[in-house]
């Protein structure tokens, strides 16, 4: 049955990786835990649940989402594909909400949405206990899991409260479901939902159409800007910047410069976010520029970039932003720019946080973690899975589907293997970057600072160990006798801007810490296995000044993928490789589509994805059988538009 479902509500031909497995344990009453990158496709884990326990007279499912923004388009997409969807939000006024409670009872709802405070409330308990009693009650989706836990990155209070729905709704399945979660979080996450019988579902978390990029920071928003005309020109894409100031420039900037660009802060009141907001998810070619607050349950599927101007604060939050980016399985690129400053920065932020010292331990673990990856001269890909506890494995070859998520390798599946893998689609694989072998300066820069310690016991920081290294007599130099130290002019054959490369990698790989005010410098223990040559530096040189390496994409999804670079960049680029003809049919839909979902008030790949418009333009179906066929039309879709679909392709 979840097959057939699959199949005539959604459309979809076929389950993706773990969602199979998922989806049958659910319908079989079981508690899961499911672990699966943004974009791998969470959704259908409950949803495809819900429609067959409720076809099978099990009631209603409750999704529990931290975000009521998005509800509407989630239970808009919902209704379009024909099931009988909901939510109860603060958006709804008091006759919607009375009739949705009303619809809630009457069991006619296959899915109803809330957030986490509207569930816990007595008035919403009380109905959840009628419908238990009557057997009612299907399964609970807890989406976003990961912020019951304070050691994941966005927790909310109102989770915490949800172990309610285990102890009061006993035999009703729980599925709780997160993109982000490192053991501790995943720990935590099953303390604290009472799941320590569910079963856990980890699903491969490569996303092999999106390619990684990060570059040496040098005019981040010229760079961006380059980025973005060069590769992205008229798509939809987000840029994260730390600060709200920085947004606010940056989106100035890039309107400037002629783009749509819309900036998004928690600074901005609740009705201009919602705008823009808005705009991105319903108009064409939007970027919106952002701080973090912006992008959780987005699922516009069409965005092509997401870009970092500032470092995320770990793997993790880099992960899921940049997971935003191709949800739809088309090329899609996760660029960010990387500096001196932002290592600086971070730490400095972990520093004077209010946070206990065990949390800053873990905070300054994980930025450690994240720093390796932008120092990384290897496959970026196969170091972000290992993070997360995978192996990179090949993809098979002649996939039809080449989705994110369908080359899941097997559970458990362990890291060794794959170094030295390649993933063929981030910067350090497509061209592989110069490396420069720093062991000795890195090495002369630990015996400085160790000298500084012997011969005084203060510390210093970067400027003035650059000037003894060099040889540089300053004031300072004079005044602390470092002269005489034998570390005096060591370093005079490396430049001060070779000299700043090699301290960031010391920094960021952990070997030298920064403390204070003044960001001085003090050695950490594993600084003596450098010291003692036993391990190796290796810089990247800058790549910034080369141009960027226009390869095909050799594995985005679907087979078409390398083609389909070459429209890269010109223009709007339909999402399959398309002939004229196939070009002016996809044009037309897309127009027609443009006016359905204006009709329903509803983002326009709610209607159809581009994907599923690009392959009906392609096909050109000329029956109703036919246009079935194609991914993405469900068997209300095919009712509600078929014949006019079919008019319109005749005539075009
Ligand atoms: P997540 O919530 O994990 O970030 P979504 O549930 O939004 O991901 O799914 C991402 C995209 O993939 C959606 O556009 C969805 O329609 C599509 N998708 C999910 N599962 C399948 C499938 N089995 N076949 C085809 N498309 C799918
Ligand atoms: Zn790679």
């Amino acid at each position: 049955m979840p097959q057939q479902v699959l199949h005539e509500v959604f459309g979809y031909p076929a389950f993706r990786g773990a969602q199979a497995e998922i989806v049958n344990h659910v319908v079989a009453g079981g508690d899961a835990l499911v672990l699966m990158p943004t974009g791998g496709g969470k959704s259908l884990c409950y949803q495809v649940p819900a429609i067959v326990r409720h076809r099978s007279g099990q009631g209603v499912a409750v999704v529990v989402s931290p975000l009521i923004a998005l509800m509407h388009d989630q239970v808009g997409a919902l209704h379009e594909a024909g099931v009988n969807a909901a939510f109860l939000n603060s958006t709804l006024d008091a006759d919607e909400t009375r009739r949705v409670e009303r619809d809630l009872l009457s069991g006619s709802l296959t899915l109803l949405y809330a957030a986490p405070e509207r569930i816990l409330t007595p008035r919403f308990m009380a109905m959840l206990t009628s419908l238990h009693e009557r057997g009612q009650l299907s399964l609970f989706a807890i989406d976003e899991a990961h912020c019951v836990s304070q050691w994941g990155h966005d927790f909310r209070e109102e989770y915490l409260g949800l172990s309610a729905l285990h102890e009061q709704f006993p035999g009703v399945p729980r599925l709780a479901l997160t993109a982000t979660a490192d053991d501790h979080t995943r720990a935590d996450i099953i303390q604290r939902l009472k799941l320590e019988e569910a079963r856990l579902f980890v699903a491969s978390f490569d996303r092999p159409n999106i390619r990684y990029t990060i570059v040496e920071k040098d005019e981040p928003r010229k760079q961006l800007l380059r980025f973005l005309s060069e590769e992205h020109d008229g798509d939809a894409g987000i840029v994260y910047c730390q600060s709200r100031k920085r947004v606010e420039e940056t989106a100035t900037w890039l309107t400037g410069e002629g783009l749509t660009a819309l900036p998004y802060h928690a600074g901005l009141d609740a009705d201009t976010r919602r705008r823009h907001q808005d705009r991105f998810l319903r108009e064409e070619g939007v970027v919106v520029v952002a701080t973090i607050a912006f992008g959780m349950g987005i699922d516009k599927p069409d965005v092509r970039f997401v870009a970092h101007l500032d470092l995320p604060k770990n793997i993790e939050s880099y992960y899921q932003e940049t997971g935003r980016a191709g949800r739809d399985g088309l090329p899609a690129d996760a660029w960010m720019t990387y500096g001196l400053a932002d290592v600086v920065n971070q730490r400095r932020m972990i520093d004077d946080g209010e946070a206990n010292e065990d949390f800053k331990r873990l905070q300054r673990t994980k930025l450690d973690a994240l720093l390796a990856l932008c120092e990384a001269h290897d496959c970026r890909r196969v170091r972000l899975l290992g993070y997360f506890g995978q192996a990179y494995r090949e993809p098979a070859h002649g996939s039809s589907t080449g989705l994110p998520g369908s080359n899941a390798p097997p559970r458990g599946a362990a890291t060794e293997g794959s170094l030295g893998a390649q993933c063929g689609n981030c910067d350090n694989c497509l061209r592989a970057p110069d490396t420069w072998d720093a062991t000795e300066a890195a090495r002369k820069a630990l015996s400085c600072i160790y000298r500084f310690r012997q011969a005084g016991g203060q510390r210093y920081g970067a400027g003035h160990l650059i000037d003894v290294l060099r040889g540089k007599t300053t004031d300072k130099t004079t005044q602390h006798g470092h002269e005489s130290l034998s570390t005096f002019g060591i370093g005079a054959d490396v430049s001060e801007a070779q000299w700043r490369l090699v301290l960031r990698q010391l920094i960021a790989m952990g070997h030298v810490q920064t403390e204070g005010d003044y960001n001085t410098l003090a050695l950490a223990d594993s600084a003596r296995e450098v010291l003692r040559g036993e391990v190796p530096v290796l810089l990247r040189v800058p790549t910034e000044s080369k141009p960027r390496v226009k390869a095909s994409r050799v594995r985005g999804a679907t087979g078409a993928a390398g083609a389909n670079s070459a429209s890269r960049g010109a223009g709007k680029p339909p999402p399959l490789p398309l002939d004229e003809a196939a070009t002016e049919r996809f044009v037309a839909l897309k127009a027609w589509r443009a006016e359905v979902a204006r009709e329903h008030n509803l983002p326009a790949y709610v209607v159809f994805h581009d994907a599923t418009l690009a392959e009906m333009a392609r096909e050109c179906p000329a029956s109703l059988d036919d246009l079935a066929g194609i991914s993405g039309v469900g068997s209300k879709k095919l009712e509600a538009y078929g014949q006019q679909i079919l008019r319109l392709l005749a005539h075009s």
